[in-house]
């Protein structure tokens, strides 16, 4: 079966794992192209947009995909939307794989809001200081509000100047631990966490550190994605997919 994974999360890093080396399926990975050295996957894999609906649809027909699984970040909303809107023309079925937003739990503070536009402004009026775990794309709502302080944290080195002059970068890649994030937290004086509401382990640990040290967190509510068939797991994808190994077994 040709099957066409959207990837760039560590669900999609599972499912690939899983069917690598099963001769049932002949599967794609797609990389957006946003991290500048992604994890060669053991399948044949392509980077960058297929140029809209109408590319990815003519790349379903000339590749001949029989199922896509969408397993992007929950963030990335237009390559989801796209994809809702190409399998309907090239008739390929769709499942997404959607991590569960992350609990808000006692002890949380969280502001939540729509969009980065107003997580900036929810910083308020006086300076603060900001620990943005959020992505390289997603900064310039922040540069209209320079009275802060802002602790930048990126999985690569930004290719141009970030828009926040001042700002302090850090460059890792996650998963990220508790120990090491509340660390973080409390040597750069951060009073306030801006995050996305990502789910999944990988980001969580600043959330527990703004929790233990009793930070405010502003928290973006997820984009909204038309409605499509979707599930939380990689083992209900294989079931999708007729797989038919128990996942328990694998420990999916
Ligand atoms: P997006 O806004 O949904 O996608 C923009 C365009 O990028 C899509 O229209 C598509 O181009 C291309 N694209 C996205 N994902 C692709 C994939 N898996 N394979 C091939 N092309 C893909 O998503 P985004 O611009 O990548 O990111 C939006 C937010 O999601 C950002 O905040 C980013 O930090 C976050 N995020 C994304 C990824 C990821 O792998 N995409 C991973 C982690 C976080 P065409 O229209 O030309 O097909």
């Amino acid at each position: 079966m040709r099957v066409l994974i959207l990837g760039g999360t560590t669900e999609a890093n599972q499912l690939v794992a899983l069917l690598a080396n099963d001769p049932r399926f002949d599967a794609v990975l797609s990389y957006a192209g946003r991290t500048e050295r992604p994890t060669p996957p053991p399948i044949p894999w392509r980077v960058g947009g297929f140029g809209g609906v109408d590319g990815l649809t003519k790349y379903l027909r000339d590749q001949n995909i029989a199922r896509v699984v969408d397993a992007t970040h929950p963030f990335a909303a237009q390559m989801s939307a796209h994809a809702i809107a190409a399998c309907a023309i090239a008739s390929v079925p769709l499942l997404a794989l959607e991590r569960l937003p992350w609990p808000r739990m006692a002890g949380d503070r969280w502001i939540e809001v729509d969009d980065f536009v107003a997580a900036a402004e929810a910083l308020g009026a006086s300076p603060r200081r900001v620990f943005l775990g959020i992505g390289r794309m997603q900064l310039a709502p922040f540069a209209s509000h320079p009275q802060h302080f802002y602790l930048v944290r990126l999985v690569d080195p930004p290719r141009a100047p970030l828009p926040l002059p001042g700002a302090e970068l850090i460059v890792a890649r996650g998963p990220f631990d508790l120990a090491g994030d509340r660390v973080l937290l409390v040597n750069h004086r951060i009073d306030i966490v801006v995050a996305r509401d990502a789910g999944g382990d990988g980001a969580f640990a600043k959330i527990e550190a703004a929790r233990e040290l009793g930070l405010p967190v502003v928290m973006v509510r997820r984009p909204l994605i038309p409605a499509r068939d979707k599930v939380e797991t990689v083992g209900e994808v294989l079931r999708w997919l007729g797989h038919d190994e128990l996942p328990a077994e694998r420990g999916v």
